[in-house]
């Protein structure tokens, strides 16, 4: 029998949430071993430029077919989680895909997990484009350095842990011995919202991440009155009688003060520009940056590019590549603010672009 023909056979789909910058695309790489079940991989990105999955490259899996899907998972209407698996099915269909034992599907990092999770649980009761597809589990990754603040302060990050029944505690090896109070912290936060999850710290080394993907069905706890009261709000039902909630479910809604932008360039920037620029973001956006990814080529050696990371205000040590993880070699730029003045932002990222021998005259004019 082929795996989804059936609503008794169907295909495992895992749903992996977690706040920007949590360590999701990382995990992501350590859960899926070559020699793993035949994985769909669906990357799906906040922002145009997809950057994402060279990301994913750089850290290096191919035995799975990797997809990336702009436009939010959870509020944008025709990029849900039945359309995208209808195209995967469609695709099966087509001989464009070979057939896939499980589907793992990696939302943005401000995604809602609630109206995900409640499509999936009426969808599992029919086929999406001939194929039965069941949720197995929620996994949610949980920064052992940034995760309580975020999760105490953001209602997204809070409903992430709420909502999954695996949680994985990623930088637990960035922790020093002073912020070793930071992980007790991190485990009653744990207790507190989410007791019941299965929890992995993905850094200790007795760990298998591959665990994460282990076998299950997932089914939220209805003695917890939170959960079952957030499933309840993505009710379609419920959606089409109240106009007073109508609003909400416009696209975009669920991320007010929340924008990308991005910047691409074609030739290689010098160090001190890139240095400068760090700085001056640093000291205008400090945390409300709320993710910087960036493939930067500089003019020492283009064909090695910078790999940056900026989470929260807090800029990872950058790594730089042996070569670039796909054909495209352009630097790519993509941030994700939240309240900062857009205009702003935006004039800062204009600062690297390559200047014009007009504008260069112009500023070494001594006045
Ligand atoms: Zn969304």
């Amino acid at each position: 029998m082929t795996l989804g023909s059936t609503p008794d056979h169907p295909i495992p789909v895992y749903l992996l949430t977690g706040f920007l910058g949590s360590g999701k695309t990382t995990l992501l790489n350590r859960m899926l071993r070559h020699d793993g079940p035949r994985t769909a991989v669906i990357v799906n990105e906040f922002g145009d430029v997809p950057i994402d999955n060279d990301l994913f490259k750089v850290d290096g899996t191919s035995s799975s077919l990797v997809e990336t899907s702009t436009g939010c998972i959870c509020c944008e209407p025709g990029n849900d989680i039945e359309s995208t698996l209808v195209r995967l099915s469609n695709a099966i269909d087509d001989g464009e895909v070979a057939a896939v034992e499980r589907v793992v599907v990696e939302t943005t990092g401000l995604a809602d997990p609630s109206p995900i999770i409640n499509q999936m649980l009426i969808a599992s009761r029919y086929s999406l484009g001939g194929r039965y597809f069941v949720l197995a589990s929620v996994i949610t990754t949980l920064d052992a350095l940034k995760g309580e603040v975020t999760v105490e302060e953001r209602l997204l990050a809070h409903k992430q842990l709420a909502f999954a029944d695996r949680i994985a505690i990623t930088k637990a090896d960035m922790l020093d011995a002073v912020s070793s109070t930071r992980r007790s912290a991190i485990d009653a936060l744990i207790a507190r919202i989410n007791p019941a999850a299965r929890v992995f710290d993905v850094c200790d080394r007795l760990v298998q991440p591959e665990g994460l993907l282990s076998e299950g069905r997932y089914a939220p706890d209805a003695s917890r009155h939170d959960i079952m009261a957030w499933l309840e709000a993505e009710s379609p039902i419920k959606k089409a009688f109240s106009s007073t909630q109508a609003s909400q479910w416009l696209p975009g809604n669920r991320h007010t003060d929340v924008y990308t932008t991005s910047l691409i360039l074609d030739a290689p920037l010098t160090s001190e520009q890139m240095l400068d620029f760090l700085n001056l973001l640093h000291d205008a956006a400090g945390d409300r940056l709320l993710r910087f990814k960036g493939l930067v080529a500089l003019v020492d050696d283009p064909e090695r590019p910078y790999l940056l990371h900026i989470v929260q205000g807090i800029m990872h040590p950058p790594e730089r590549l042996e070569a670039w993880p796909s054909d495209d070699r352009r630097t790519r730029l993509v941030l994700i603010a939240d309240g900062i003045d857009e205009s702003a932002l935006n004039g800062l990222l204009a600062t690297l672009k390559p200047r014009t021998r007009f504008d260069r005259a112009r500023s070494e004019l001594p006045f």
